[in-house]
């Protein structure tokens, strides 16, 4: 049941009229990509989500190969509460096969999609990753075909997402005004990497909503550490195992100052972080609601930005390059 405790700031999206919780549940780790989640918990935490406040959930079908959209679909119907009560995103153009960003994919893609997820329409459909596809297919084939989708009902808004913060304005400066009405960054607003922060008052001026997503750095920034494939250096894994260290001696929990870090901009409206079990998302609420009680230990995220202040920004290759 809801409570009546505080409950998690809702932020408005851009233009879209959509207003998602500032906490966003991603579900990549519902297809165990980060390991395996039995069923039960994954129903368990989406449930507990819900009823702690968190209305947004991002998925996509290659998380898992589809496993992702799958228990996700699941999950919310185990819900049992009103369609518009929850925000569903999810992404096309990336599979486990590999990449196709044409119309004809994209189109069949979102049929697939709403199958496993067992709904009518998605809040929001993303263009999954386009710096590895061409840049100028996305604007010339793949948004027309999406705006498609929008007119059909099957989507309701249009977003795009990649790491290199380049594609964004790429694609932005050249589709027509108000035809991409939210781009999804990821790794690039946590304490190791805020360069998206620059590219936020370009992106208010655009009218696009902004997500932000692995404000965990997808696992750099937890003490367990990251998965064997995060594509980070040598280099920037060791200062950010450095800085767990340094947390768990201070009796400091590193997951809980980068959550809050990253939700501390409201220009962002909603912080995509990983959650796979019941647990993990009542500690990421609690961080969110003592941001809004009692602010940010500024002291703590300091002392954390001094040691990683060599490997500052650092980020690493994704895609293929545009010519
Ligand atoms: P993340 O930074 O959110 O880290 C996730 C990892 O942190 C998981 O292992 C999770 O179990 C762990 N974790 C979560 N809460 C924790 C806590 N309180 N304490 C300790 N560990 C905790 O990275 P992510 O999952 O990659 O990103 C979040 C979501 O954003 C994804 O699930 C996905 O939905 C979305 N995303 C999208 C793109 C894209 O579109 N290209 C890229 C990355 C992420």
């Amino acid at each position: 049941m809801m409570s009546t405790e505080a409950k998690l700031e809702l932020r408005e999206l851009g233009n879209t009229g959509l207003k998602v919780s500032s906490v966003g549940f991603g579900a990549s780790p519902l297809g165990n990509v980060f390991g395996t989640v039995p069923e039960e918990e994954a129903i368990g935490s989406v449930r507990e989500a819900f009823n702690s406040g968190i209305n947004f959930f991002d998925t996509s079908p290659f998380y898992g190969g589809t496993l992702s959209e799958k228990v996700l679909g699941n999950s919310l119907k185990a819900l049992g509460v009103p369609r518009n009560e929850f925000i569903v995103a999810t992404k096309c153009g990336r599979y486990i096969e590999g990449f196709d960003f044409s119309a004809e994919r994209v189109t069949r893609s979102i049929d697939e999609s709403l199958a496993r997820l067992k709904l009518d329409y998605v809040d929001i459909l993303h263009c999954h990753d386009i710096e590895f596809g061409s840049l100028d297919q996305i604007v010339n084939e793949t948004i027309p075909a999406l705006q498609k989708l929008k007119e059909a009902g099957k989507i309701r808004f249009i977003g795009i997402t990649g790491l290199p913060l380049g594609i964004f304005t790429y694609v932005l400066d050249r589709v027509p005004p108000g035809s991409v009405d939210v781009i999804l960054s990821y790794c690039h607003y946590s304490i190791n990497d805020s360069t998206l922060e620059d590219l936020l008052p370009y992106l208010k001026s655009k009218g696009v909503g902004v997500i932000s997503a692995s404000p965990l750095s997808m696992g750099l920034l937890t003490e367990n550490g990251p998965p064997e494939w995060h594509p980070a250096s040598q280099e920037l894994k060791s200062a950010c195992q450095a800085v767990a260290a340094h947390c768990k001696e201070k009796g400091k929990n590193i997951s809980k100052l980068a959550l809050q870090y990253s939700l501390s901009n409201k220009e962002i409206s909603s912080v995509l972080i990983g959650m796979n079990s019941i647990r993990q998302v009542k500690e990421n609420v609690a961080a969110a609601l003592e941001l809004v009680s009692v602010g940010k230990d500024e002291g703590s995220i300091r002392e954390i930005e001094g040691i990683l202040e060599p490997v500052k920004n650092q980020t690493w290759p994704s895609g293929i390059q545009q010519g």
